[in-house]
């Protein structure tokens, strides 16, 4: 389905539940907020968790196209949403 832009108050609740830190490692760099159903249009609180890009990029079976888009965020400085 479509993707849809992640209201920033449901990223801040995100962000706050998981303490600010990845939910698989509790790292605090590179954060990335991942749909658990796979479904970039469903952003409900419950199918989003807070991941580090690393735990993220291999809950999406490390996909190049994924590796590519991170680095370009990451150059131009903006907050990771995939
Ligand atoms: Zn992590």
């Amino acid at each position: 389905m479509r993707r849809q832009k992640i209201p920033n108050y449901i990223k801040k609740l995100v962000y706050e539940i998981y303490g600010g830190g990845c939910g698989r490692c509790s790292s605090k760099e590179d954060l990335n907020i991942h749909h658990e159903d796979r479904d970039p249009s469903n952003n409900s609180l419950y199918n989003l968790e807070l991941l580090c890009f690393p735990d993220h990029w291999l809950e999406h079976n490390c996909r190049p196209d994924m590796l590519i888009w991170y680095l370009k965020q990451k150059h131009i400085g903006e907050i990771i949403k995939w």
